[in-house]
């Protein structure tokens, strides 16, 4: 599953962006959105996300948040 990214958490800071593989993140509106075209749903975006702000339904490939 893509990840969603919860807008009142998102600040902005753009670090999901910088770790995404498939440089499928915008944060140009101020807030992270994922294109799911192009996300292959690594789960990077939200392990890096310091305010926890990218959800994911379940672990993905292995990738755990904590
Ligand atoms: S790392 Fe988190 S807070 Fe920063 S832009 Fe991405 S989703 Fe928003
Ligand atoms: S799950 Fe992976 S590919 Fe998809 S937006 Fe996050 S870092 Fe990018």
């Amino acid at each position: 599953m893509v990840p969603r990214v919860n807008r009142e958490l998102c600040v902005g800071c753009g670090k999901c962006l910088e770790v995404c593989p498939s440089d499928a993140i915008d944060t140009s509106q101020g807030y992270a959105r994922i294109n799911e075209e192009f996300c292959e749903e690594c789960g990077v975006c939200s392990a890096f996300c310091t305010y926890r702000a990218i959800e994911i339904e379940f672990p993905l490939r292995g990738n755990h948040l904590d």
